[in-house]
C-alpha cells in the first residue's frame, strides 16, 4: 500500500511559500489509517517502548491508536496553558519567535523507556524539546517515529543518535 496516495500538498499554507503536507485524507480512510499506525507499532515493538510521548495535536493522532493496542500509556506535550496540573516546560526559538511546550511534572517514571511519536519530522525542534522534557523527567528516550519526514530540512541531523523512524520521507 503506498501511503504517500493518502498525503495532499497544499502550496502556499498556511503562509506563502510553504508547502504544508496534510495527513487528513490518510486519516480518513480506514485502511491507510490502520496501515500507517500498524508500521509505527512495528517500530515501538522493536524498540521496547513502555509509555508513547506525543506532541499536540497531530502526534496524538498516531501516538493514541499505537498505545492502546500495546496496552501502554500515552503522555500528551502541549502547548502553554493546556495542562492542569504541575507541568514542566521547555522554550525553544523559531525562525520568527519561540514556542513553549509542556508536559505534567509526574508523567514518566525514572528509567522507562519512551516512544516519541508525531506526524512529521521538519527542522526537529519539536521532537528535541520533547526529548529534553522526558529527559529531564529520567525517561529514556528509545525511539522516534515519524509518519513523515522533511529531508530538506535535516532534522534527523538534530536527533544525533537517537532511534528515528519514519513511514514515509519527502526531498
Ligand atoms: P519541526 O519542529 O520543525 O520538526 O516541525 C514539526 C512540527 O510541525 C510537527 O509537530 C508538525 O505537526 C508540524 N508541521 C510542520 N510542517 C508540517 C506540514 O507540512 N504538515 C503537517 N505538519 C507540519
Amino acid at each position: 500500500m503506498n501511503l504517500k496516495n493518502y498525503i495532499a500538498e497544499i502550496q502556499d499554507f498556511p503562509i506563502e511559500g510553504v508547502l504544508f503536507r496534510d495527513i487528513t485524507p490518510l486519516m480518513n480512510d480506514g485502511e491507510a489509517f490502520f496501515e500507517a499506525t500498524r508500521r509505527i507499532q512495528e517500530f515501538a515493538e522493536t524498540c521496547g517502548a513502555e509509555i508513547i510521548v506525543g506532541p499536540e495535536s497531530r502526534g496524538f493522532i498516531f501516538g493514541c491508536p499505537v498505545a492502546v493496542n500495546m496496552k501502554i500509556g500515552f503522555v500528551p506535550v502541549r502547548k502553554p496553558g493546556k495542562l492542569p496540573r504541575k507541568t514542566i516546560s521547555y522554550k525553544y526559538d523559531l525562525e520568527y519567535g519561540s514556542n513553549e511546550l509542556h508536559m505534567h511534572a509526574d508523567s514518566i517514571k525514572k528509567g522507562q523507556k519512551v516512544l516519541i511519536v508525531d506526524d512529521l519530522l521538519a527542522t526537529g525542534g519539536t521532537v528535541e524539546a520533547t526529548i529534553k522534557l522526558v529527559e529531564e523527567m529520567g525517561g529514556e528516550v528509545v525511539g522516534c517515529a515519524f509518519l513523515i519526514e522533511l529531508l530538506g530540512l535535516e532534522g534527523r541531523k538534530a536527533l544525533g543518535n537517537y532511534n528515528v523512524f519514519t513511514v514515509m520521507s519527502y526531498e
